[in-house]
């Protein structure tokens, strides 16, 4: 049985854990839950927002599922996002971004991922003042990061059948950091001339993705391009309660939903699962339970089709709860 780090996180996160663990129950994957949390709650009875036994956790399950955790905007104390990325080196946000059947949008043929480079560039952290009134925050771009960010996204292609990765820079104008992103990408595109490649600035890749996405396969971005390019390809396929999330690195691995806490649809039992659901899916599949994973895409796609239960960011008036009952139910009447 696999052991697992969970951290449920906080906002809507512990309610959209909860759907994660009775789905995961219902497909009958055994997984040996190891409950850690992290944030401003944990800061509070331990004096830690990550305490040493969550570090320890994931360093010896190699395998986190995570719920959101809420970062307090332009004061406060650093993401405890970003810093569980860093400190894994979990340096590929993989993130699938798919029509659903059922969910209305005016596109019905998005088929994208997006595999975002997850440990440097303006998330580095490097922030100061220079004089009052003057702030500084430090672009970090490396050879090593983009070269395997580049090396992941066309493996990540080739694996999975996919004909093109597009390459998203601002090199015109910050021709250093995003030049060095860029040759390190052409560089190891090179070496797959099977997958067709090509380089979109980000401005016009946002205005290409709004108006024809289904020109698009994979995606490779530094950090902040590839935060912002997800949530508005989420915006694709009906919102950020529908597109899963990985965070991959070389032995350790921790899954979670695009969305953040979401604080105002907290504790109304209102938030969609779905996001949450199909990360698990994405775990499952990494630990080799694939046909389980498949089982739950299958009831999530189904259950979202068929239309009677569905929450209200999807114009429907389920609970988180029944919404994650109804694939319950789905899995267990057809498995
Ligand atoms: P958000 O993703 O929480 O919410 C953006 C919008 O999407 C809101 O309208 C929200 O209601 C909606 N939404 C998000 N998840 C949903 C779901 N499951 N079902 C239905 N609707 C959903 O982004 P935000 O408001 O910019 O950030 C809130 C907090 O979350 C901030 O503190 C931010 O730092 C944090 N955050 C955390 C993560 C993470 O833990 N990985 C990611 C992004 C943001």
């Amino acid at each position: 049985m696999s052991k697992i780090t969970l951290i449920p996180g906080d906002g809507i996160g512990p309610e959209v854990t909860e759907s994660v663990l009775k789905v995961i129950a219902a497909s009958k994957v055994n997984i040996n839950w190891e409950t850690i949390n992290a944030g401003e709650d944990v800061y509070k009875s331990t004096g830690s927002f990550i305490t040493d036994e969550l570090l320890n956790s994931i360093s010896t399950n190699k395998i986190a599922f995570k719920g959101p955790i809420t970062t307090p905007i332009g004061k406060g104390f650093k993401s405890i996002n970003v810093t569980l990325r860093q400190k894994f080196t979990t340096y590929a946000n993989v993130r699938p971004v798919k029509s659903i059947p059922g969910v209305k949008t005016p596109f019905n043929n998005v088929d994208l991922v997006i595999i975002r480079e997850n440990t440097e560039d303006l998330y580095a952290g490097i922030e100061h003042f220079v004089t009052d009134g003057v702030a500084e925050s430090i672009k970090v771009i490396t050879e090593k990061a983009s070269l395997k960010i580049g090396e992941y996204a066309f493996q990540y292609a080739k694996k999975h059948n996919h004909k093109k990765v597009t390459a998203v820079h601002k090199a015109n104008i910050m021709k250093i950091s995003d030049g060095l992103f860029l040759d390190c990408i052409r560089n190891v595109a090179a070496k797959y001339p099977e997958i067709e490649y090509e380089e979109v600035i980000v401005d016009n890749m946002c205005m290409q993705l709004v108006m024809h996405p289904e020109r698009y396969d994979v995606l490779v971005l530094p950090n902040l391009y590839g935060d912002i390019v997800s949530d508005l390809a989420a915006g694709l396929v009906g919102g950020l309660g529908l597109v899963p999330g990985a965070n991959i690195g070389d032995d350790i691995a921790i899954f979670e939903a695009v969305h953040g806490s979401a604080p105002k649809l907290a504790g109304k039992n209102i938030a969609n699962p779905t996001a949450c659901i199909l990360s698990a899916s994405m775990l499952l599949d990494y630990i080799g339970e694939i046909d389980s994973a498949e089982k739950i895409r299958k009831a999530v796609y189904s259950t979202i089709k068929e239309g009677v239960y569905i929450t209200k960011d999807l114009g429907g008036t389920a609970t988180t709860e029944e919404f994650t009952n109804a694939i319950c139910t789905y899995l267990k009447n057809n498995y």
